[in-house]
């Protein structure tokens, strides 16, 4: 890949966008169904502005000290925050407020402190429930047939919006080989939609990375989450 200067990031912003709208083409979904996050871990603010400048509009961070200073520096500009990254309980206070959308969701424990102190702080939490699709032992995540049997649980936190779900699953070589995984959290999130529980929606899948988004969008994503392929290798 170029060097990560200016120019090279505007273009990828744009291959990477138009790649989106041409996958939403050929799943036969309306444009603009699906949304880019950008993975911004190592990532210095000035590429980050420089990406914001070239349209982006979502930023995905995964630790709280690295996100903190960077939202900090990036105030003025026109962006939302997601956090996807694993979250320590004892981080959620300083958390809540900050990001639009909590992805990484990944026990009943971290929802109910969330919960808690979105409470304390006076505000609704958007979150998403991360899923252990691979049902891999060493990755975070519900396993796919606890999260359905907590969902009654789940929807009595009344300052937490469930709004969806979200996996990273098993690395594979090839595109290809991701799409069960993701055909299985869309079905997941179908009968935990015909649940029927009003106060948890299935709106948002984020599923999908630099290697796979495309596949990801064709089974049915909302929310893409790259990094690569629009600021190249981390070397961290
Ligand atoms: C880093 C990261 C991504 C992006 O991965 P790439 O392969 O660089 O696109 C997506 N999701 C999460 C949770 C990540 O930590």
């Amino acid at each position: 890949m170029e060097p990560l200067n200016p120019e090279a990031i505007r273009n990828r912003v744009q291959s990477v966008l138009a790649k989106i709208r041409s996958a939403e083409g050929k799943a036969g979904r309306p444009a603009g169904t699906v949304r880019l996050v950008a993975a911004t871990k190592t990532v210095a603010v000035e590429h980050i502005a420089e990406a914001v400048r070239a349209g982006l509009s979502i930023l995905g961070e995964n630790r709280v000290q690295e996100a903190l200073p960077k939202i900090a520096a990036l105030t003025q500009a026109p962006v939302h925050w997601h956090f996807i990254g694993q979250l320590q309980r004892r981080k959620v206070r300083s958390v809540i407020g900050l990001f639009d959308l909590i992805q990484s969701v990944d026990s009943l424990d971290l929802a109910q402190e969330i919960d808690r102190r979105a409470g304390e702080a006076g505000r609704q939490q958007n979150v998403l429930l991360e899923v252990n699709i691979g049902r891999e032992p060493t990755k975070a995540g519900f396993q796919p047939d606890d999260v359905v049997r907590l969902i009654p649980m789940l929807a009595q936190l009344s300052h937490t919006c469930i709004k969806g779900l979200m996996t990273i699953p098993p690395p594979t070589a090839d595109p290809d080989s991701a799409r069960p995984y993701f055909r299985q959290l869309h079905d997941l999130a179908r009968r935990i939609a015909a649940l029927d529980v009003p106060t948890v929606r299935m709106d948002e899948l984020s599923m999908g990375m630099s290697n796979d988004y495309e596949v990801a969008i064709e089974e049915g994503a909302t929310l893409v989450r790259v990094g690569t392929a629009i600021f190249g290798a981390r070397h961290v």
